[in-house]
């Protein structure tokens, strides 16, 4: 049985905010050592977002982190689809305007979301995940997960935050099964800025409008991102929301494999909708509290299950998003049954 390590708080402060950090760090103090080097992946939030993780909580566990390891910063991942968070250099920026000033941030992806390693897990779905290569600077990694609900996957947290979050372009295309990308010719006018980058000569623009042959393109997802158009479009949804979160966990046993991985879920601020939605939410229940574990399974299911105390995320989103914690678990990513020691 796992044990879930729970910090209630109901009204947070800033300085509550910082003495959680502080609190929540005593937890993992032994788990990381000397000799480490430590990514800290969090999710910055996207353009406009409030609810985002607090910067104040992450800082504070960074500079205690810093002292006690070899090397730490805090790693992500470019999106997918057309934003601030395409290209790591205006990602850092959207980053820094929300409170991430503190620490290195380091892309493990590259500037365009197209450095990647190919890990061999040979699951169901896929024999090889790719994962944005930086992430062989660091033998761990901490992952400080904002809870909230996911119009995909029902919910998101730990599993989804390392598992999609740390996949390159290619690897979230593939988790998203959304290869057939199309241009929208209302709004192409030809420039050519994607048959440049597309490494496999995979866009042709004879009729003066970018034209995608599906048989060459190799699902990189440099396009989508350079377009200034917004003119390559995502044909999202293709797969159903079980395939999808059995995808996401295995990326995220992709990205375990043979590194020590410790988990602090933060059940602040939850929205209905995940941190990559563009403007303010509000959030639909009262803060919970903060959790730590070793065990992303247990820590998902233990988040879950907090938040149903309070209200049916599942009814609002949905989607039954244990799908990715029982999936997970036949994985053997940890384990479903859990003991909460209050902090
Ligand atoms: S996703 Fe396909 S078409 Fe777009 S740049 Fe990559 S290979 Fe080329
Ligand atoms: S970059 Fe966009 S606008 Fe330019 S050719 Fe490609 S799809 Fe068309």
């Amino acid at each position: 049985m796992s044990k879930i390590y729970f910090l209630e708080i109901k009204n947070k402060s800033d300085e509550i905010l910082e003495d959680a950090g502080k609190r929540i760090s005593e937890v993992f103090s032994d788990f990381f050592k000397q000799e480490d080097k430590v990514g800290i992946k969090v999710h910055f939030g996207e353009e406009g977002s409030t609810t985002h993780l607090s910067p104040i909580f992450v800082k504070s566990v960074y500079h205690i982190l810093k002292d006690k390891v070899k090397k730490t910063s805090l790693v992500e991942c470019s999106v997918l689809y057309k934003g601030k968070r395409s290209f790591a250099s205006s990602h850092k920026k959207l980053a820094e305007e929300h409170g991430f000033t503190f620490a290195p941030i380091d892309f493990l992806d590259g500037e365009k979301g197209d450095k990647d390693i190919e890990i061999e897990i040979n699951k169901k779905h896929f024999k090889k995940v790719k994962i944005g290569k930086g992430i062989e600077n660091f033998n761990a990694l901490l992952a400080i997960s904002h809870f909230t609900g996911h119009g995909g996957t029902g919910y998101g947290a730990a599993v989804k935050n390392i598992g999609m979050g740390l996949g390159s372009k290619a690897g979230k295309l593939e988790m998203h099964k959304a290869f057939n990308l199309e241009v929208d010719e209302n709004l192409c006018i030809g420039c050519g800025s994607c048959a440049e980058e597309c490494p496999s000569g995979a866009i042709s623009l004879d009729t003066g409008k970018a034209k995608i042959d599906r048989l060459k393109c190799i699902g990189c997802g440099k396009c989508i991102s350079e377009c200034p158009y917004d003119a390559i479009k995502i044909p999202w949804g293709d797969e159903s929301a079980k395939e999808l979160q059995e995808k996401i966990a295995e990326y995220a046993c992709g990205v375990l494999k043979g590194r020590k991985t410790y988990f602090v879920n933060v059940l602040l601020d939850i929205t209905e909708n995940c941190d990559c939605f563009r403007g303010k939410q509000k959030p639909i229940i009262p803060d919970i509290g903060i959790l730590a574990s070793d065990d992303i399974v247990a820590i998902d299911k233990a988040s879950l299950d907090l938040v149903d105390v309070d209200e049916r995320l599942t009814e609002r989103t949905g989607i039954d998003g244990m799908i990715q914690v029982n999936y997970a678990s036949k994985l053997g990513l940890g384990e479903k049954e859990y003991e909460i020691v209050r902090l």
